[in-house]
């Protein structure tokens, strides 16, 4: 069945074709329409929204208006000189300059065209402070809790978030910092009062507040319903329609009759990452992978990557993604943020030894598991150890402290639980005197305070997901209290990064030299700006939007849109 959502258009002919509805494509068809370009948005699913829908909707993005807001000093030298050091050699500098330069204006042309409000992400850390031009400050904006009904029916269709909330909850990313704190720290027990007064309170009130990637994506659908720009669900785009060397349309599936759809001025493909594509992670990532790991969004199989590469798009980036270490559950992998940075656990690899610090940026944790696997020495799955302290105080992957962890969990072979560690270390394959000894050394590193094989807690972004209140190091402290937990850790991700290489207008580059004609590309459907790192929070939606925008403004021949 076709749905249909939006302003029912008789004319099948636009300026300017979008694919994909996440933060990269709602972002282009906005500017798009602003600028004057005949505009239409589709989505391959029932949902529109994409990854961007199940994230934590963190925006990094230097300089850009909410941080003014908030005071936060910055210069365009800094910014410029940190995500020179962070995305290095694997970016063009013109790409760096582009998202830099105008990656502000896009925001403001969205905030002024949107419900979306943004909030600066108190001293939540760029990935290296310590880097030239660096932030422990944070460079990171969140959504405003966004009420519901400014999408009004169009609720229906927004994808659902990665972690259903109990209903009623609503979490900002700020929260989750100090709740994962669980009962260790006073800011985690009034910032859960808060929450639960404010679940209280839109309960009575019979409202639905959203927040993080669902406030995010809401208000970019609600920003395109106000603008009349129509978003088309349930219709796929198959392939490019390519005349004399241009872009000139797309092939689609509407309610499953084939269609071809013409654009006068460009199509932009914004189709997300390959996450969910086991075949080409198969052939462009390192083993083992597959798609069971990754929390991205279950449309994302890499289909604008593919009809880029046919029409002769350069493909660059193709073996990284947005890693972190993940805990594969049968109900679907949990990403491990705050759990690996809070005192008293470790990672181990099958020799029972430390590898990484496990604090250090999840895509960083995750390369180190995959450049250290060997079959003598897998660390893939590798394994996280800890212990009843750490159980008795701190939130983990959503189980309150001193809860006892699911039996399921247990039974499906992901947490193991014993009272001496060297059991602990059986039942999980691991070399008892490794773990033994590890345990051993950690534990002094959490006296002294001072991790000198790895670094743990040296870095400002390592302290934000510390616990304040554990000294000398707010990411130490020895594991020493039966029963110890292993829990297994696999590379999981975001959704992939690399894909079309693009200018700094977000025009896909040709393999025979030049640009193709017609073709963009932004988001995770292109080789993204950040090379193979990932500069801090929301390093991922930022560029999105941004190369969206421009891709939209190229389009349109304009620079700038004046009035917004
Ligand atoms: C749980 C989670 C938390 C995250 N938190 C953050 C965060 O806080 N900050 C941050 O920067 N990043 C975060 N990320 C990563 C971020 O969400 C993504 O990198 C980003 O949203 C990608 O945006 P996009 O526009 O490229 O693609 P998406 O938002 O994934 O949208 C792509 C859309 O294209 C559609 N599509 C695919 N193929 C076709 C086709 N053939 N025809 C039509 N449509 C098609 C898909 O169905 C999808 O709806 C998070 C991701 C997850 C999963």
């Amino acid at each position: 069945m076709f749905y249909y959502v939006g302003v029912e258009t008789e004319e099948p002919e636009f300026d300017f074709i979008v694919v994909g509805s996440g933060a990269a494509g709602m972002t282009a068809a906005l500017t798009a329409v602003l600028a004057g370009l005949r505009t239409v948005v589709l989505e391959k699913t029932e949902f529109y929204g994409g990854s961007t829908a199940r994230s934590g909707g963190g925006v990094w993005l230097p300089g850009n208006a909410a941080l003014r807001k908030a005071g936060r000093q910055d210069s365009p030298a800094d910014a410029a000189k940190y995500l020179a050091y962070v995305a290095g050699e694997d970016t063009p500098q013109s790409l760096r300059s582009a998202f830099l330069e105008h990656g502000p204006a896009m925001l403001d042309l969205i905030l002024a065209n949107t419900p979306l409000t943004l909030e600066w992400v108190p001293n939540y850390s760029d990935y290296y402070p310590e880097a030239p031009g660096g932030k422990a400050s944070g460079r990171s904006v969140e959504p405003g809790l966004m009420d519901a009904k400014v999408i009004g029916r169009d609720i229906a269709q927004l994808r659902p978030p990665y972690l259903p909330a109990p209903v009623g909850i609503t979490v900002t990313q700020a929260n989750y910092r100090w709740m994962s704190l669980g009962t260790s720290h006073w800011r985690a027990l009034t910032t859960t009062a808060r929450v639960t007064g404010r679940m209280i309170t839109t309960k009575l009130r019979k409202r639905q507040l959203l927040s993080m990637g669902q406030a995010l994506a809401a208000g970019l659908r609600a920003g395109l319903a106000r603008a009349d720009v129509p978003l088309w669900l349930n219709t796929p785009m198959t392939g490019l329609d390519i005349q004399d060397g241009r872009v000139v349309g797309v092939q689609v599936l509407r309610g499953g009759v084939p269609a071809v759809l013409k654009a006068s001025r460009g199509v932009l493909l914004a189709t997300g990452g390959f996450e969910r594509n086991a075949e080409m992670r198969q052939r462009y990532q390192r083993a083992p992978i597959g798609t069971e790991w990754t929390v991205g969004s279950p449309g994302n199989t890499g289909d604008g990557i593919v009809a880029g590469e046919e029409a002769g798009g350069v493909l660059e980036l193709m073996d990284d993604a947005w890693w972190g270490p993940s805990i594969p559950l049968a109900s679907g992998p949990v990403f491990c943020l705050a759990e690996r940075s809070l005192p008293g656990s470790l990672f181990v690899n099958a020799a029972g030894e430390r590898f990484v610090n496990e604090a250090a940026p999840y895509v960083d944790a995750v390369h180190a598991m995959y450049d250290k696997h060997t079959d003598d020495n897998p660390h893939i799955p590798c394994w996280m150890i800890t212990d009843q302290r750490y159980r008795n105080r701190y939130v983990f992957t959503g189980m309150p402290p001193r809860k006892a962890l699911p039996r399921r969990w247990y039974k499906a072979g992901v947490v193991f639980k014993s009272d001496s560690l060297a059991e602990l270390a059986g039942q999980i394959g691991v070399s008892a005197d490794g773990l033994i000894k590890t345990v051993d050394k950690f534990n002094e590193f959490a006296r002294t305070g001072k991790d000198t094989d790895f670094g743990r807690g040296d870095s400002a972004y390592d302290h934000y997901y510390g616990d304040p209140n554990c000294k000398p190091n707010p990411n130490l402290a020895p594991l020493a209290q039966p029963p110890f937990y292993a829990i297994k850790i696999v590379p999981g991700d975001l959704g992939t990064k690399g894909g079309l290489r693009t200018d700094e207008r977000a025009r896909v580059l040709a393999r025979d030299g030049g640009v193709i004609a017609g073709l963009y590309a932004a988001g995770n459907t292109s080789a993204m700006v950040m090379g193979r790192s990932y500069a801090g929070p929301g390093a991922t939606i930022g560029p999105a939007m941004t190369f969206g925008y421009l891709a939209a403004l190229d389009a349109a021949e304009k620079d700038v849109i004046r009035k917004p």
